[in-house]
């Protein structure tokens, strides 16, 4: 869809195309190919006049996405490589949880913000690639179309979780997740959509003066500053004490629970000492430590911690009243590592 139509309200289409000539009730038919059907194309919209639907189209370019790989993983989860209208490939994932019946119970879609992404952290596949470009929202929102349709089912949560970091692309995500959130649109709760960043601070600084409850998530993944400056380079700038802070002004502003996701490495931030650090960082937090294991990617010799070191964690954080889950990760069977399927796909189509 094209970018600028996708963010008109109802009573923006409205006034354009009273401006144009027509009866008000065209802009809320407009509005609902775009809002509620999805349109892919001005054709589909059949109950609007021909000549309406040709200025539809010169005024609007389409800028539609196509799905370039699909894998699909044991656990049901389903990643796909997706097509931008310039080239550019992205990865979305698609993420069902079954009820006993077998019918999907909660469908969550984890959307990529950038076209890859500049941070450069170490554990990562996407941030050894740089950044190519933003996302609009129409493209974010085009992954979260597709994967509903593929799955034929209803999506209930959103993880701003994929390639990029979000926070660099803070309009375009935010006007997509407003849209995702819109009950004239895919009506997802704002609870049930978590951002994820690397802690960055404005961000979080700009997330907190926002009405819509959406979830925060930092991507934590050392509480000692010299580990974590060696994981995430990029944000070595922004020390723990100023992250820590940043946190709390966020949790007393907003009154939410924060997220911090922390993957377990073996040998890199697993140790007493980390993990003390952590219950450190979290004192006095309203928060959730999301322990997740490393995703093993080629050419890296970063490897997941054990399974006891992880029930160890749980365990010790839950002794300090730190809420804490242990995730394992979805789709391990497929090429699960964030960046792992597309830059596989890539390199194949160079071959
Ligand atoms: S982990 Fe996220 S922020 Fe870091 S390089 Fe990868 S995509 Fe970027």
């Amino acid at each position: 869809m094209n970018n600028e139509l996708i963010k008109l309200s109802e009573a923006e289409l409205t006034d354009l195309l009273t401006s144009w000539g027509y009866p008000r009730f065209r802009g809320k038919q407009v509005f609902e190919w775009v809002h509620r059907h999805h349109a892919r194309s001005f054709e589909e919209m059949s109950n609007l006049p021909k000549e309406l639907r040709a200025r539809l189209a010169e005024a609007f370019p389409l800028n539609n996405v196509a799905l370039s790989d699909r894998q699909v993983s044991q656990d049901g989860t389903r990643k796909y490589v997706i097509e931008l209208s310039d080239g550019a490939l992205v990865e979305t994932v698609g993420m069902p949880v079954f009820k006993n019946d077998g019918t999907i119970d909660r469908l969550t879609v984890c959307v990529s913000s950038q076209v890859g992404c500049p941070m450069a952290c170490s554990f990562c596949a996407t941030g050894r690639e740089g950044l190519t470009r933003n996302l609009e929202a129409a493209e974010i929102i085009a992954q979260v179309a597709l994967v509903q349709n593929d799955f034929d089912n209803r999506v209930s949560n959103i993880v701003v979780m994929g390639q990029g970091e979000p926070f660099l692309n803070y309009e375009e995500v935010l006007s997509a997740l407003r849209i995702l959130n819109s009950d004239q649109d895919f009506n997802i709760g704002a609870r049930h959509i978590t951002i994820s960043t690397c802690g960055l601070i404005a961000g979080i600084d700009r997330l907190a003066k926002e009405p819509e409850q959406f979830t925060l998530a930092v991507s934590l993944h050392s509480a000692i500053q010299h580990k974590r400056d060696s994981l995430m380079p990029k944000v070595s700038q922004q020390s723990l004490t100023l992250l820590k802070e940043a946190l709390r002004v966020y949790i007393q502003k907003t009154n939410r629970r924060v997220t911090l996701e922390y993957l377990l490495i073996e040998g890199v931030n697993d140790s007493e000492k980390d993990l003390q650090a952590l219950i450190e960082f979290c004192e006095g937090l309203l928060c959730h430590v999301n322990l997740l294991p490393v995703n093993a990617i080629e050419g890296s010799p970063l490897r997941p911690a054990s399974e006891e070191t992880a029930d160890h964690w749980v365990a010790s954080l839950s002794r300090h009243g730190i809420e804490t889950s242990f995730r394992r990760s979805r789709g391990s069977d497929i090429d699960g590592a964030c960046g792992q399927l597309k830059n596989k796909l890539t390199q194949s189509q160079l071959q």
